[in-house]
């Protein structure tokens, strides 16, 4: 493996010129910002982070009200950002932070590492984009930059590629700017070298790059794919305004937020309804739709039922809510609930 002398460099020159320096986190900036800038864009594009980032601070503005909330507050505000689990995450590590460091996100790599949610490459970037310290990060963005640069074509979830992109950013960091440096290779790769079309034409390290040279870019930065479709049947129970929510398990998907009672077999949906015992108009199916997240694809089949006679046995059942469409509680909900709840909101205001 060559490493150029001046690749550092050409980075923080077009960083210098090009790079963004007015994102909402950069502003002021801050250890907890960056922090929470860099949970949210573990899983997110820039764009779509930036108004969950304004909102989140406007709430909480700093590490010591994120912990004081509650888990559903710290839900509501991520609603809609997906991959919860950095929203638990978060707050888990604000309570930590509170007691432990008296609220201040704490600046050594062995502290940092610890928390939850703080993986070697965002521990990188809290210390050398708020901190200035000498670290590396590793993003998606950077993966895609070292691999086309180094022309590295085995997946790149695998072990040995992850372990080798870390040897190679340990040589290419610099002593002085290091977080210049990060932040210059995480807008490259963002505005750069993108995933489709990257303008190469006027891209600072096109000399040495192994992908520019063979103009390919398909063959680096694979990912091995495994994603798989399941099919989920949404019971949607209504009574007027009022929409039966239940809170899911603190584990796997969508873990703690709210959702509509959900099975895998029509035939379970229909029993369970049947046992409730409750007398409605009749069974709707609205708009089945599919929701892709990392490794799995659900096709999503919405049955609406409308309620006669209001039953308030089926709240007894622990953790069910009678959500309101009208005044709605804050309370952590996944994208594909809320879009349903938007859609029922809309027909039942014209029709109450
Ligand atoms: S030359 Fe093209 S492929 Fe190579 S790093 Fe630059 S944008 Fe990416």
């Amino acid at each position: 493996m060559i490493i150029d002398p001046f690749f550092s460099q050409l980075i923080i020159n077009w960083y210098h010129i090009f790079g963004r320096k007015k994102l909402p986190w950069q502003i002021q900036n801050t250890p907890y910002k960056t922090w929470l800038s860099e949970i949210m864009l573990q899983q997110t594009q820039v764009k779509t982070a930036i108004p969950y980032f304004k909102k989140f601070i406007k709430k909480f503005p700093n590490i010591i009200s994120i912990s004081k909330a509650s888990i559903q507050d710290v839900l509501h505000i991520w609603s809609g950002l997906g991959y919860y689990q950095r929203a638990h995450n978060l707050h888990k590590t604000s309570k930590i932070i509170a007691e432990k460091y008296q609220g201040n996100v704490p600046d050594t790599f062995a502290n940092l590492i610890q928390l939850p949610g703080i993986g070697r490459s965002t521990a990188g970037a809290i210390l050398s984009l708020a901190f200035g310290y000498y670290y590396p990060v590793l993003d998606g963005n950077i993966k895609r930059i070292v691999s086309r640069y180094y022309g590295i074509n085995t997946s790149i979830n695998k072990y040995k590629t992850e372990k080798k992109l870390w040897n190679i950013i340990n040589y290419l960091i610099p002593l002085y700017n290091t977080g210049i440096f990060n932040q210059g290779m995480m807008d490259l790769g963002a505005i750069i070298c993108t995933k489709n079309n990257p303008k190469c034409n006027i891209c600072p390290i096109k000399k040495n790059c192994i992908s520019f040279s063979l103009n390919n870019f398909t063959s680096y930065f694979k990912k091995s794919k495994i994603s798989y479709l399941r099919k989920i049947y949404f019971i949607i129970i209504q009574n007027n305004q009022l929409i039966l929510l239940q809170r899911r398990s603190l584990y796997g998907i969508w873990a703690n937020l709210f959702s509509f009672p959900e099975f895998d077999k029509k035939n379970n949906a229909i029993l369970w309804i049947k046992k409730l015992n409750v007398s409605y108009k009749k069974q709707l199916i609205i708009h089945p739709f599919y929701h892709q997240l990392t490794h799995i694809k659900f096709h999503i089949i919405p049955i609406h039922i409308k309620l006669i006679k209001f039953k308030t046995n089926i709240i007894n059942i622990k953790n069910n809510i009678w959500y309101n469409l009208i005044h709605p509680q804050i309370i952590g909900l996944p994208s594909p609930v809320k879009k349903i709840l938007h859609f029922i909101k809309k027909n039942t205001l014209s029709n109450i």
